[in-house]
C-alpha cells in the first residue's frame, strides 16, 4: 500500500481547501480508474467511502468476487451493452445522457440511483446530454423507475478551471430548478472553483492518488 503513502494528508488537506472555498456538506468520489485494485483498501483506510470507475472492463476486474466498504459509483461513458456486466457491482451511474440507457438501466438495474449528466462545453467528445434536455431526461428516468439522485459535469478540457465556472453555475442552477440535491461536479484541476459555485460531490482522481500508472486503457 506503500505508493498511496500520504494519501490520508492530502485527503485532509482537499478537506481543508473545500472548506475555505466555502463547501459545507461535500462529497469526496475519490476517482480509482487507472490503479491497481490496491487502491481500493487504501481508499477504504483512509475513510473514503466512495469511488468512482470509468471503464466496464476495469471496473468487473477491480470488483468482482471482492467486496470493499465502498459505493461505487460508474463516472465514464457508458455504452447499453455493458450495463447488464456492471449492474450487480455499481450502485450509482452518474453519466445517463441518453433514453436508450434510461431503458437499459430500467430493464438490468431497476431502481438504481442515478445523475443525469449535462455536458456545458459543448465539446462533442464528451458525454452528456444537452442542457436543454436535461429536464426530459430527468422526468423520463424517474417515470422508469430509476431513482434521479441529481445532475453531474464535466469541465471543459481546456481553459483552467475558471472555463469551468459558467457550466458549473448553469448545473447547479439546474439542481434547484428541478429540485435535485446531488450536485457532481469539480475534478482535480476545478474542484475548487466548482464548490464555490455550489457542487455537493467532487469526484477526485490524481489530488489523492497522484498520476494515474498507465494511460486508462480505452477498452470500455
Ligand atoms: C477521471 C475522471 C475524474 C477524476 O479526474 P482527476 O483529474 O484525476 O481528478 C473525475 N470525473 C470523471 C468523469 C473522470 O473521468
Amino acid at each position: 500500500m506503500t505508493q498511496f503513502g500520504g494519501l490520508a494528508e492530502r485527503l485532509q488537506k482537499v478537506r481543508t481547501q473545500i472548506v475555505q472555498a466555502g463547501g459545507s456538506a461535500v462529497e469526496i468520489l475519490a476517482v480509482t480508474k487507472g490503479h491497481p485494485v490496491e487502491v481500493l483498501e487504501a481508499a477504504a483506510a483512509v475513510g473514503l467511502t466512495a469511488v468512482g470507475e470509468n471503464y466496464a472492463q476495469e471496473l468487473v476486474a477491480k470488483f468482482e468476487g471482492r467486496s470493499f466498504d465502498l459505493a461505487v459509483h460508474f463516472i465514464g461513458q457508458l455504452q447499453t451493452n455493458k450495463v447488464r456486466q456492471i449492474a450487480d457491482l455499481v450502485d450509482v451511474y452518474e453519466t445517463v445522457d441518453r433514453p436508450s440507457l434510461i431503458v437499459e438501466l430500467a430493464k438490468r438495474a431497476p431502481g438504481a440511483h442515478v445523475l443525469v449528466q449535462v455536458n456545458t462545453s459543448a465539446e462533442p467528445t464528451k458525454g452528456g446530454c444537452a442542457p436543454d434536455e436535461a429536464e426530459l431526461l430527468v422526468t423520463r428516468a424517474s417515470s422508469a423507475g430509476l431513482v434521479v439522485d441529481g445532475l453531474m459535469t464535466v469541465g471543459p478540457t481546456v481553459g483552467g478551471p475558471e472555463a469551468a465556472r459558467p457550466g458549473f453555475r448553469m448545473v447547479r442552477s439546474l439542481c434547484e430548478r428541478f429540485g435535485l440535491s446531488v450536485c457532481s461536479m469539480g475534478m482535480s484541476d476545478d474542484f475548487l472553483v466548482a464548490v464555490q459555485e455550489g457542487s455537493t460531490r467532487v469526484r477526485l482522481g490524481s489530488v489523492l492518488f497522484g498520476m494515474r500508472p498507465a494511460p486508462t486503457p480505452r477498452v470500455r
